[in-house]
């Protein structure tokens, strides 16, 4: 967490970092959209928000969590369709043990993980936004209500830690990466997913990109992600791969002219995403669809991109 309070703007104070990989202090304004400022390191040429408001240095703002609890964010979080990718790869690396997923929210990976391999795994999730925590609680999930990097975990260490779409959001990941190996039993596995900076979707879009918003604070491409990685030596890189298209995102967001697009909207696309995805859609558009995903993947131009590491 940065230290030094160097402004205040509206009583809120604001909060400098150097840049979150290569901790150089040298950058200049690369996008700007609305209040955000999205800076692009001299040295490493990651995307970074440098001066954050106090609310996002202190994870305050997701004590406010209306957005995960909305039943268009539920249903999706909780549809089966929505982690299969995620599984897939978790499986291929992590076929049974302690998994730890930080930031779990409502609970709709550790809740897909449990629910269909109930002899492989035994599950917990830790967050600091309460509410969605007691949603997933309510689905059988355990969870910490504690921050990661502060939470005692004795001696106790796991097969594997999940951070699904959480490092973008993280004034200090490099904590929460060195964090993940010291609880990680040796040979265990790290998984981290991340929207990727390098995507046909910002290429395309650029910053009136949905998620080049004021929530996330880290934006990583293929290189800086491996070298952020790199930094914690217990860690070795077992994979790294781009997954995930949705198009739908991709139009509505070059019609929208870059005025944001607020979380109920994004709620409800992600319904119909889902709903697409379930309903199996014409098998025809479903076998192009697959294909586009994959050739994206293959030259790492899907929306996330998807790390797994080895301790
Ligand atoms: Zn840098």
């Amino acid at each position: 967490m940065p230290q030094a309070a160097v402004e205040f703007v509206n009583s809120e104070p604001q909060f400098h970092r150097p840049c979150p990989v290569c901790e150089h202090d040298e950058s200049e304004v690369f996008w700007s959209k609305g209040e955000l400022k999205v800076n692009r390191c001299a040295h490493c040429f990651m995307l970074y928000v440098a001066d954050l408001s106090g609310e996002f240095a202190s994870g305050k703002h997701y004590e406010k969590a209306d957005f995960h609890l909305s039943p268009d964010k539920l249903n999706s979080d909780y549809s089966p369709v929505r982690f299969e990718r995620e599984l897939r790869i978790f499986r291929s690396f992590c076929a049974s043990g302690k998994v730890l997923d930080v930031g779990c929210s409502t609970g709709g990976f550790l809740f897909q993980l449990q629910s269909r391999f109930p002899e492989g795994y035994a599950v917990i999730g830790i967050d600091i936004a309460t509410a969605p925590l007691g949603h997933a609680e309510k689905q059988g999930i355990s969870v910490i209500r504690e921050p990661f990097l502060k939470h005692d975990f004795g001696t106790e260490r796991f097969d594997a830690i999940t951070f699904w779409a959480v490092m973008e959001h993280l004034p200090n990941p490099k904590k929460f990466l060195s964090r993940a190996a010291d609880v990680l039993r040796s040979g265990g596995h790290c998984f981290i997913l991340v929207p990727n900076l390098r995507s046909l979707a910002v290429r395309i879009v650029g910053k009136r990109y949905r998620y080049i918003m004021p929530e996330h604070l880290n934006y990583f491409s293929p290189e800086t992600l491996l070298r952020f990685v790199q930094t914690e030596p217990r860690f070795r890189v077992a994979a790294l791969q781009s997954t995930h298209f949705n198009p739908l995102v991709i139009l509505q967001d070059l019609k929208n002219r870059g005025e944001g697009v607020d979380d109920a909207a994004r709620a409800r696309l992600l319904k119909k995403t889902t709903a697409m995805k379930e309903s199996g859609w014409l098998l025809g558009a479903k076998i192009v669809y697959r294909a586009c995903e994959q050739v994206l993947g293959h030259f790492t131009l899907a929306d996330n991109l998807l790390i797994v590491l080895q301790r």
